[in-house]
């Protein structure tokens, strides 16, 4: 997927400007350090092609918040503030299909060194039309990377940190040339944690099973939905650590993300998941999800801001 179009307006430096106008400096410490944090928000179309709707707002904008504590970071703006403008610019922007929100804090001075202490943290916000991320009907092939997860005490990764991306693109990077939709990290106790930018999920025995919080992963949106519906469904969930190994003789898995919404997987590094098909919890859990999020399910109606167009 390549991002060749954008809708027309940006946020940028506490302004709505064309998108096209919204750029920094190659002298800004962000570019250099990957000084940063950002957050992806979805908005979806409703079946009546009319309404949009976005998916749990406050929710990455609470993550993106942690993210800037964890960097010892402040913006000169609150919650409320930061949902009000994503909803006015998506209301200017007219998106006319699903679309993406990149949200992105990031350190604007022209400082040269690395130095978290001596800079101040700009925000910026960017959107652009997005279907499908990774194939939600078709089942994944992924691999296993050689690439080890970040862990908490070298880059965190349960906030949304710009520079623990390298380890993101060198894991997807390496699986998209050897003909992988995406590849899952071991961590660094040898754990299995998540996808390049997607948290996992697998099924054994009836039980739905992701990675602890503690284990390196995002604390991701989606994952904490699909928790919560499969509580919902009376499926049994634990979190709890995964084996490299467990994964190949899962009955079901899937990766769950903004981008990646629930994507089976059909393939762990040549072994088949299951039958190679979409599995029954899978499938049950797909189709309430994609419910929820263009507006069918009135039951959680709370997670969707709507945007008027
Ligand atoms: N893990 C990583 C590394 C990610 O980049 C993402 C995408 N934000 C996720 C998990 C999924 O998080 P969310 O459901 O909040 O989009």
């Amino acid at each position: 997927m390549s991002t060749e179009t954008y809708l027309p307006f940006a946020f940028f430096e506490g302004k709505i400007i064309p998108t096209e106008l919204a750029k920094v400096s190659i002298m800004t410490n962000a570019l250099q350090y990957g000084n940063a944090v950002f957050g992806g928000i979805r908005g979806y179309q409703a079946n009546n092609k009319k309404n949009y709707y976005i998916f749990r707002i406050e929710d990455h904008y609470r993550r993106l918040m942690s993210s800037l504590k964890i960097l010892n970071q402040k913006i000169p703006y609150n919650l409320d503030f930061l949902v009000k403008t994503t909803v006015g610019l998506a209301e200017k922007n007219l998106p006319k299909s699903d679309f993406y929100i990149r949200p992105i804090s990031y350190a604007a001075n022209y400082e040269i060194s690395p130095d978290l202490s001596k800079v101040n943290f700009d925000f910026a916000i960017y959107m652009i039309p997005l279907g499908e991320y990774l194939p939600v009907n078709k089942g994944l092939k992924l691999m296993i990377s050689n690439w080890v997860r970040i862990n908490d005490n070298m880059i965190p990764a349960r906030g949304k940190v710009s520079g623990g991306y390298i380890n993101s693109s060198l894991a997807k990077g390496d699986a998209a040339r050897l003909g992988f939709d995406d590849a899952l990290l071991i961590g660094n106790d040898g754990h299995l944690t998540e996808a390049s930018s997607a948290n996992f999920f697998m099924v054994r025995d009836g039980y739905l099973i992701t990675s602890p919080k503690y284990a390196d992963v995002l604390e991701g949106v989606t994952r904490r939905t699909i928790l919560q519906l499969a509580h919902d469904l009376g499926i049994a969930a634990v979190e709890r650590m995964i084996d490299r190994t467990e994964v190949y003789i899962a009955d079901e898995a899937f990766l769950t993300g903004t981008g990646a919404q629930l994507a089976w997987i059909a393939e762990i590094d040549g072994r088949v998941i299951g039958n190679g098909k979409i599995g029954p919890i899978s499938a049950k859990i797909q189709k309430l999800f994609f419910n929820i999020v263009r507006g069918n399910e009135k039951k959680y109606s709370s997670w969707l801001t709507p945007v008027k167009v």
